[in-house]
This record gives C-alpha cells, sequence and structure tokens, in this order.
C-alpha cells in the first residue's frame, strides 16, 4: 500500500491538527490516543512515511528502528508504568483493525489489561 500524506498522523507530524504530546525527538513523536482504551493509551509513531509495522520493519533504516524501540522503551519508563506493567501493540493491516495507515505502536497501562486478543466475533 503506498503511503498517504494526508492521513491524520501524517497531518499530526506537520503540525495541521494538534496532538497531546508526551515525547518528541529526532525520529519519534509520542501522544495520548484521542479515545484510550485504558487509563494510559499513548501512540509512538515515527517521523519517517511509514504505513505499518510491516513497511517499517521492511523499509526504515537502522537508525530509525534503533530510535524508535529505544524511545518507546523510555517513554514508558517516563510514564512509570514499568511496574506494575504495560502492554505493547501494532494493529498491522485489515485483519488487525488497522485505522491510521502510518506506523504506530501502542502503548497501554493503568490496570488490569485482561486477555492479550479478544475473542472472536465470527
Ligand atoms: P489503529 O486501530 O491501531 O490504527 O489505531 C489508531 C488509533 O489512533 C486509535 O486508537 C484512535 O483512537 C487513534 N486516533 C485517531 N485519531 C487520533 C488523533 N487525532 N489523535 C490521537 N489519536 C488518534
Amino acid at each position: 500500500m503506498a503511503y498517504d500524506k494526508d492521513n491524520i498522523f501524517a497531518k499530526i507530524l506537520r503540525g495541521e491538527i494538534p496532538c497531546k504530546k508526551v515525547y518528541e525527538d529526532e525520529h519519534v513523536l509520542a501522544f495520548h490516543d484521542i479515545s484510550p482504551q485504558a487509563p494510559i493509551h499513548v501512540l509512538v509513531i515515527p517521523k519517517g512515511a511509514y504505513v505499518s509495522w510491516d513497511d517499517f520493519s521492511q523499509s526504515a533504516s537502522e537508525a530509525e528502528i534503533v530510535g524508535f524501540v529505544r524511545a518507546a522503551g523510555r517513554i514508558a519508563r517516563d510514564l512509570g508504568v514499568v511496574e506494575p506493567g504495560y502492554r505493547v501493540l501494532a494493529n498491522s493491516g485489515a485483519d488487525a483493525g488497522q485505522e491510521v495507515p502510518h506506523f504506530h505502536l501502542h502503548i497501554f497501562a493503568g490496570r488490569r489489561l485482561g486477555r492479550m486478543i479478544a475473542p472472536a466475533r465470527d
């Protein structure tokens, strides 16, 4: 899938729409999810134009990948969620329900998060 430069996270990166920023560096921006599914729900996105985890893991530079992974760990530590724990998740593609076509990692924390995957609905 080609990258859509008008997706909502691209607009956030360009400053065209606001976000509640929690972290930013050369490669990464992190902000609170607009519709949180846990007491803490933060999205971590690369600044580069990658559609999905598949695209990012295949096409991003070593510096972008290392920067992203280090930043995600640091953000969780800064949020104070290493204890009692947190979950990271990336939806990639249709079956996973990916809604925004700019790669992002979800960080969930602040309560018992339950089962890793919801029971099948079909
Ligand atoms: P996904 O289903 O993995 O693609 O997740 C997309 C996430 O982006 C959802 O949790 C949405 O609530 C969140 N989201 C959509 N628009 C915004 C926005 N403008 N600011 C912050 N989070 C957003």
